[in-house]
């Protein structure tokens, strides 16, 4: 029996995992389930799958999550105290799929505990690459690539010596307005921007994708978790969502991870590594699909590439700055307060004024300092936003 935690079990990537524990449940103790707004689901995950405890993030859901779990023996908590709580509980494995930067802190305390740590949560990666990557080391825990690209390149160096990668291409999908002239773009709506043409993701996740933002984190990603170098890593637009990446070597051999748009794979990849398990995705009639395709994108459409770039050179902290940044001007969207191509240009003018500001980006990368840099990043974000409004 492997004890397990999922930290955003009511999101997508989290009923994803446990669409693959519950077929086999006698493999796993479920300790924690951690939600927010999505009692009912919480309840009934945590009572079929015999947790522990079930945790809102939402304080004033106490009362809702204690009642919908009446008559089981599933404890009822809630707050960040409490999920950081459940974090630092011994489990052999963690699913972190928490939506934004709210699922650092509960990834590190994991991590502290030793074991395994599947990462969906690409803010962890992000915000606090270093931070992460150093906290996995000096714990002896694994740190194990959820998001579909990670998972690709991550499969594709199995028994490869690191040093002979010379490049890292992650595909995209292009999401919801790849073929739409970019002069609409401005107007794109957002029931519009919320659907994705391949995945089916949370809603963040999935305007992150049509804005390219998605992107844009996975590459400072793909730089965290594998030390490559911004010039080794490329972008490829690929509408068929097959491809999820691929890694060159030094004798030109290119190792692509091909198949279907399922984050089952990612998930049941880093939940029975370092085996390899039957796993419920389809499989590929590639004879069927006959055509796969590719061009490069363009950073005059997806300004959110570029600026991923500039905080790939920067370091340090200027990836907890466009994040919270990001995450700010996504609320905003949500809200109507602003356009869709505006959020990138809340992005950049909080890059630029927290880069011309000093200190900030430069300090330490600890958890307190990043905490205080996305406090920062996101006041000035409400800023930008309050000058666009008036
Ligand atoms: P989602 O919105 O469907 O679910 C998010 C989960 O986080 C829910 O359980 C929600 O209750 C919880 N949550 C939200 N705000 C919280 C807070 N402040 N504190 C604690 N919990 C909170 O999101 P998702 O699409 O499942 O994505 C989860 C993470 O995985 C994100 O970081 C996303 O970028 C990443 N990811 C998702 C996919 C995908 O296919 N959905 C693929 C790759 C990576
Ligand atoms: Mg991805």
């Amino acid at each position: 029996m492997r004890r397990v935690n999922i930290f955003g079990a009511t999101g997508s990537v989290g009923q994803n995992t446990i669409d693959l524990i519950s077929r086999a449940p006698e493999d796993y103790d479920v300790v924690a389930l951690t939600g927010a707004s999505n009692i009912r689901q919480l309840a009934a995950d945590a009572k079929h799958l015999r947790a522990d405890v079930a945790i809102t993030a939402l304080d004033h859901l106490l009362p809702d999550l204690r009642e919908a779990l009446q008559g089981s023996d599933v404890v009822a908590a809630a707050g960040a105290n409490a999920i950081q709580e459940a974090a630092t509980r011994p489990v052999d494995w963690t699913m972190s799929a928490i939506v934004g930067a709210a699922g650092l802190a509960p990834g590190l305390a994991a991590l502290q505990q030793g074991g395994t740590l599947a990462l969906a949560n690409k803010e962890s990666l992000v915000c606090a690459g270093a931070l992460m990557l150093e906290t996995a080391k000096a714990h002896q825990a694994r740190l194990l690539p959820v998001d579909s690209e990670h998972s690709a390149v991550f499969q594709a160096l199995v028994g490869e010596d690191i040093a002979t990668v010379e490049r890292i291409i992650i595909t995209a999908s292009g999401g919801a307005f790849r073929d739409w002239p970019i002069e609409d773009l401005p107007m794109a709506t957002l029931d519009q921007a919320s659907s994705h043409p391949n995945w089916d993701m949370g809603q963040r996740i999935t305007i992150d994708s049509a804005s390219m933002f998605n992107k844009a984190m996975e590459l400072i990603e793909t730089k965290e978790y594998f030390g490559a170098s911004s010039e080794q890593i490329e972008v490829l637009i690929h509408p068929e969502s097959l491809i999820h990446a691929m890694v060159g070597f030094t004798d030109g051999a290119l190792m692509a991870h091909v198949g279907p748009p399922d984050m089952r794979h990612a998930i049941g990849y880093a939940l029975h590594w370092p085996e390899r398990r039957h796993l419920p995705v389809d499989r590929l009639d590639l004879a069927r699909i006959a055509q796969l395709s590719f061009r490069a994108p363009c950073e005059t459409r997806w300004p959110a590439l570029r600026l991923a770039r500039e905080v790939m050179e920067t370091g340090k902290l200027a990836g907890a700055v466009f994040n919270a940044a990001k995450e700010t001007a996504l609320d905003a969207f949500i809200a109507g307060q602003i356009g869709f191509t505006q959020m990138a240009e809340v992005v950049e003018d909080v890059l630029d004024t927290m880069t011309a500001a000093s200190g900030h980006i430069d300090a330490t990368m600890t958890l307190d300092n990043v905490a205080e840099v996305d406090h920062v990043a996101r006041q000035t974000a409400t800023r930008a936003l309050q000058k666009r409004a008036g």
